[in-house]
């Protein structure tokens, strides 16, 4: 999973490649959910995946972050390939743990449910990972912390409970902790899927405030207005291939694919 992977690629632009994808391929027992995905995100590319359920959008952002491991093909983050080894009987295995370590801690992921930890305030929440793997200072992470959750509108809230939050509050105070390990990339799968549709508008804006500032995101959503407004880029994901990518005008106006039309006519 080494070889054929631009150290530092730019492209014509001059812009860093932070992830690059290269033919992967995830199966689980006998089910091909990922079947030769190719992606390249640059320096502040925002890029959205759509598709229906059971595509293999989940798939995909766990794969980046290692919370799965690809059966095939290669991933390298700024651009330092992610080193597997074939494990018993040709299984992919991380052949680096500790670059396991480093890549989970710096590629964010914000969930569809923002599992934050329920015992921990929500300034507790922000704090964890910059002083537990980062090793910054208590201080200097509360500090920065304080910063964030003014940022994302919840200066108030540092020091509740998740549980007494509404789910709105709970997913700003997620990419709140995100934003506190400096991300290299940040993962958002289905950000707004469990919120109640009043506490929507207060994420994406949240959101669209971070695309804004050439940060490199992936977001899977089915928010189609929103995706088509702040993406640079939109990928349609069906049965773990990519049948359609492009500019969102382009896909969201023109679609090609018979499938993307029916996929989009079904939602609006
Ligand atoms: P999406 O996010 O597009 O809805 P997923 O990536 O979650 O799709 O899932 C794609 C397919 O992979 C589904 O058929 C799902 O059942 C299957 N799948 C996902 N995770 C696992 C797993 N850990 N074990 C077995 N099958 C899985
Ligand atoms: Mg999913």
């Amino acid at each position: 999973m080494t070889q054929s992977i631009q150290v530092n690629g730019r492209d014509t632009l001059g812009r860093e490649t932070v992830v690059e994808i290269i033919d992967l391929h995830k199966r689980f027992d006998d089910h091909d959910v990922l079947r030769g995905i190719n992606l390249t995100a640059r320096r502040g590319d925002v890029i959205a995946i759509i598709g229906g359920s059971g595509s293999g959008k989940s798939t995909l952002l766990r794969c980046i972050n290692l919370l799965e491991v690809p059966s095939a093909g290669e991933i390298a983050i700024e651009g330092e390939p992610y080193r597997m080894k074939h494990g018993h009987s040709g299984i992919m295995k991380p052949a680096d743990a500790r670059q396991v370590a480093r890549i989970r801690s710096r590629v964010g992921m914000v969930f569809q449910n923002f599992n934050l930890w329920p015992h921990r305030t929500v300034l507790e929440n922000v704090i964890e990972a910059p002083m537990i793997v980062h090793g910054v200072k208590r201080g200097d992470a509360i500090e920065r912390a304080t910063t964030l959750l003014e940022r994302v509108g919840l200066a108030d809230k540092k020091d509740s409970w998740p549980g007494f939050l509404s789910g709105g509050q709970q997913q700003r105070a997620a990419i709140a902790r995100v934003l506190a390990v400096e991300p290299m990339a940040m993962l958002f799968d289905e950000p707004t899927s469990a919120l109640d549709p009043e506490l929507v508008g207060e994420v994406l804006a949240v959101i669209r405030d971070l695309a804004g500032e050439q940060r490199t995101m992936l977001l899977v959503t089915h928010e189609m207005a929103f995706a088509r407004d702040v993406a640079t880029h939109v990928v349609f994901l069906r049965d773990g291939v990519i049948e359609e990518q492009g500019p969102p005008q382009q896909l969201f106006e023109t679609p090609q694919s018979p499938h993307l039309q029916q996929f989009l006519g079904r939602l609006s």
